[in-house]
């Protein structure tokens, strides 16, 4: 028998075991949650599970983002106008986004979708499926209607 203090509680305790760190089962328990639940150690510091961005940018979309935006408003004829640029840079900021703005990056996307939607306005996309099917279901609707 050895006394020992429990390293949950603090309390003073006869261990039965050299290995025993804690007063009673409760304290166990507790213990254990605690550390999964909020990262604290039972010496009461921050465990070192934070996970941290090493070099300080994050990849977030792949560099398919602004090819794909280049090749759309090339195929439209739109790349060399104002808003077809700032698609581009939109695109770019898109892909690289330190952690600290990453909050940002639905605003960013966003921003994004709106320029590509002017840049691209007025172009006829051909045989846009979701279209397609608004058609078919409108003209569907029409004869129900009809009958
Ligand atoms: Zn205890």
């Amino acid at each position: 028998m050895q006394l020992k203090e429990c390293e949950q509680c603090g309390t003073q305790f006869e261990a039965r075991k050299s290995t025993a760190k804690y007063c009673s089962g409760n304290c166990r328990t507790r213990a254990s949650r605690n550390r999964t639940a909020t990262g604290i150690n039972s010496a009461g510091q921050p465990a070192a599970a934070q996970p941290k961005a090493s070099g300080g940018v994050v990849l977030v979309a792949g560099e398919g983002l602004v090819a794909q935006v280049q090749r759309e408003l090339q195929d439209a004829g739109r790349l060399d106008t104002v808003l077809g640029q700032q698609a581009l840079v939109l695109a770019q900021r898109m892909r690289v986004v330190s952690p600290d703005t990453g909050s940002s990056l639905s605003a960013i996307s966003k921003e994004l979708r709106t320029v590509m939607a002017q840049a691209l306005d007025g172009v006829a996309i051909e045989g846009d499926p979701i279209d397609e099917v608004t058609k078919r279901r409108e003209a569907k609707m029409a004869r129900l209607n009809a009958g």
